[in-house]
C-alpha cells in the first residue's frame, strides 16, 4: 500500500533524538512521501535541510498564523530563498487560527495575503491551516491570486466550509482526527462528499496521534498515517489499496513530484 504522509513536522524537535528511526519506520511502513512543513523561519530552515538530505521527505516553508506576530519583511525574504531549494515543494503551513489567537487577528490576515502573494509569485501550492476563522479565511484567499493548488490540512470544518474549499479547486487533508471516537464523528459523515481527486491522508505528526494507539503514545509519526488511510477507507465504503494509491497520486501532483515512475523520491 504505497502512502504519502501529506503534512508533517519531522523538524520538531521531538523528533530531535531519534529522527533517523522514525523516518526509517515510515519507509518500512510504506509510506514512500512525506512532506515537513515549517511554521515559522527557524522550523523552515530546518524542513528544507532535511528534504534535502533525505529521499522521499519534502518540505514546506512558511509562517504559522500562531507566529504572526513574529513575522517580519526579513523573515519573508529569507522563506523566499529557502523556497527556491528544488526539494522545497509548497508553501505552509499557512492561514488563520482564532480558536488559540496566539497572534491577533490582524497580523494574522496580513501575514496570509503577504504569503499568500509569495507563493504565487513563486509558482508554489500552499498548505492552509484554518481554524474558527468564521469566514474571514475563505474571503482572503477569494480576493487573493489563486495559488498554484493548494490543501487545507486537518480539516475539522463544516459542510459549508468543505463546500467553499471544493469550490475553489482545494485538496482537503485528513488527519487521524477521524480516529476519534466522539470528535471524529462527524468528519466520518462529511469525507464522504469528497471526490477522490481532492482527498490527501496527513499525520500531522508529532501531534493527532490515530485512536487507539494515541492511549499512551502521546508522539505521532507518519507511519501512523496508515491508520488514517484505513479509517478513511472505511467511512466511505471504498478498497483501502486503491484509496492509497489515490491520495499518493493526488500528494504527487499538488507537490508536483513525479509519481510512483520516478525512483528517487520514493528511494
Ligand atoms: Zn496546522
Ligand atoms: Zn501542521
Amino acid at each position: 500500500m504505497p502512502l504519502f504522509d501529506s503534512h508533517c513536522h519531522l523538524e520538531d524537535a521531538a523528533f530531535d533524538a531519534d529522527r533517523g528511526a522514525v523516518i526509517a519506520r515510515a519507509r518500512a511502513a510504506g509510506v514512500r512521501g512525506m512532506m515537513t512543513v515549517g511554521t515559522d523561519v527557524e522550523s523552515s530552515r530546518r524542513a528544507a535541510a532535511i528534504a534535502a538530505a533525505e529521499p522521499g521527505v519534502f518540505a514546506a516553508v512558511g509562517i504559522h498564523p500562531h507566529d504572526a506576530r513574529l513575522a517580519s519583511e526579513a523573515a519573508l525574504k529569507e522563506l523566499q530563498d529557502l523556497a527556491l531549494h528544488p526539494r522545497v515543494r509548497a508553501w505552509g503551513e499557512i492561514g488563520l487560527d482564532f480558536h488559540y489567537l496566539h497572534s491577533p487577528q490582524d497580523l494574522q490576515e496580513k501575514w496570509l495575503e503577504r504569503q499568500l502573494a509569495a507563493a504565487a509569485e513563486g509558482g508554489l501550492p500552499v498548505i492552509f491551516h484554518e481554524r474558527a476563522s468564521r469566514g474571514r479565511f475563505l474571503s482572503i484567499v477569494r480576493a487573493a491570486p489563486p495559488p498554484a493548488g493548494a490543501v487545507v490540512h486537518c480539516f475539522s470544518g463544516t459542510a459549508d466550509e468543505l463546500e467553499g474549499y471544493l469550490e475553489l479547486g482545494f485538496l482537503i487533508g485528513i488527519t487521524g482526527r477521524i480516529t476519534f471516537p466522539g470528535r471524529g464523528a462527524a468528519l466520518r459523515e462529511l469525507v464522504r462528499r469528497i471526490p477522490p481527486d481532492r482527498l490527501l491522508v496527513e499525520t500531522d505528526a508529532p501531534w493527532l496521534t490515530p485512536d487507539p494507539e494515541r492511549k499512551g503514545q502521546p508522539r505521532n509519526e507518519p507511519a501512523r498515517v496508515a491508520g488514517v488511510l484505513l479509517r478513511l477507507a472505511a467511512a466511505r465504503d471504498e478498497d483501502p489499496g486503491e484509496l492509497a494509491r489515490r491520495v499518493t497520486e493526488n500528494a504527487c501532483r499538488l507537490f508536483g513530484i513525479d509519481g510512483l515512475a520516478d525512483p528517487e523520491p520514493f528511494g
